[in-house]
């Protein structure tokens, strides 16, 4: 072994056990968290950052990347372990350290019963406004401790029949024609592919895509297109290439212009940028025919929950999607499914060091564990 092979290596065991091969990076140990210490009947909380390695260059609309920053937490009750994960996409304005701040200000030991699920999300809701990833990294926590201490899966306890989860799309990022075709072939086992637009080469995008498959496909523009005229046109065109619906085809400002090319669109319009929270679903319920859902833009599955509640009672369309995560946010996610018309749960598979296994693919669908909680498995203990 030379030097520069030895320091490779010694680099892939930091902080855990060398895996070998081309995936192994650092692993992060949950024994390192920081946080309280153990107390019998009552939550303690731990934390810990966590660097996501892309397998491919991330590109969208407006920005490009290879990494992502998460915070791992884990909330403890009597020797049983919640999982949660917050992950922090630059465009939301968190980072390792807004997150680490969030998380060191919060008191959990004042509750000794983890089942007041309401009353101690609300008290993280009000311990500073925004700050959502770190909240839903509290939150999807929380609710892996309940379904672990009942030993039941989460969607079990809402009432969900796993069987009812829709096909979940896999995503495509902006890249050039040869590697968009190296992509769609990796996309195989999916049934749906979700396109990512919104530069001056749309239509070769699609082209390039019908050229060697004919799967149903989504387009998620990222507010990339400025022109509502424009943007009728191409999704007239979409229409015609089998497209199933066009997500966030313009900033989110545009509020009128995008009331005016939903009335006309032959394709759905979906908002995700536009809407955070179930109080951005009222504002915008005459803008758009659908919402994206994410755990980290509203807080968790507590607010997913009330934000799908929202939308079904004004007869929108509702899908539920996911940032770059680990398996533990993306299955977290994945819990509410059944709920939806469609997924968009492929963050974890977009990633090289996942240290969860969690929800499984198979033949396009989401299939969720039946491990209780939100079923996921550390990988490293
Ligand atoms: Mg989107």
């Amino acid at each position: 072994m030379n030097k520069r092979e030895f320091i490779k290596y010694s680099s892939y065991l930091i902080g855990g056990t060398y895996m070998g091969g081309n995936t192994a990076l650092t692993i992060p140990s949950f024994a390192e968290m920081t946080g309280g210490k153990k107390q019998k009947g009552k939550l303690v909380l731990r934390y810990k950052p966590y660097t996501l390695q892309l397998k491919h260059t991330f590109t969208l609309a407006t920005s490009s990347r290879t990494t992502t920053p998460v915070v791992l937490t884990e909330i403890e009750y009597d020797g049983i372990r919640g999982f949660g994960e917050a992950s922090m996409p630059p465009y939301l304005g968190e980072s390792h350290e807004s997150v680490m701040k969030f998380l060191s200000l919060l008191n959990l030991s004042q509750f000794s019963d983890p089942f007041l699920l309401v009353d101690i999300l609300d008290y993280v809701d009000k311990v500073m406004p925004g700050n959502y990833a770190a909240k839903a990294s509290v939150d999807i926590a929380l609710h892996d401790l309940i379904g672990k201490l009942v030993k039941e899966p989460f969607y079990r306890l809402f009432g969900l029949n796993p069987d009812k989860a829709p096909l979940t799309s896999f995503t495509i990022g902006l890249d050039s024609p040869e590697v968009i075709k190296q992509k769609v072939a990796e996309a195989e086992p999916y049934k749906i592919l979700k396109v990512k637009l919104g530069r001056d080469n749309d239509r070769e995008m699609v082209e390039v895509i019908r050229s060697i498959t004919d799967k149903p496909l989504c387009v998620d523009v990222n507010q990339g297109w400025k022109d509502r005229g424009m943007a009728l046109e191409m999704a007239v065109w979409l229409k015609e290439k089998g497209i199933m619906f066009l997500e966030q085809p313009m900033p989110k400002e545009m509020k009128d212009d995008i009331a005016w090319l939903t009335e006309r669109s032959p394709l759905p319009v979906i908002g995700d940028e536009a809407i955070q929270n179930a109080k951005d679903i009222m504002d915008n319920k005459d803008v758009y025919s659908g919402i994206n859902i994410k755990l980290m833009k509203c807080g968790g599955i507590n607010a997913a929950m009330k934000m799908i509640n929202v939308a079904r009672a004004l007869g929108m369309k509702v899908m539920i999607g996911c940032m770059t995560e680990t398996s533990c946010a993306v299955t977290a996610a994945a819990q509410l499914a059944p709920l939806v018309d469609w997924c968009d749960l492929d963050g974890n598979l977009l990633i090289a060091n996942d240290p969860f296994d969690g929800l499984k693919i198979v033949v396009g669908r989401v299939t969720l564990p039946e491990r209780p909680g939100i079923g996921v498995k550390y990988m490293y203990y």
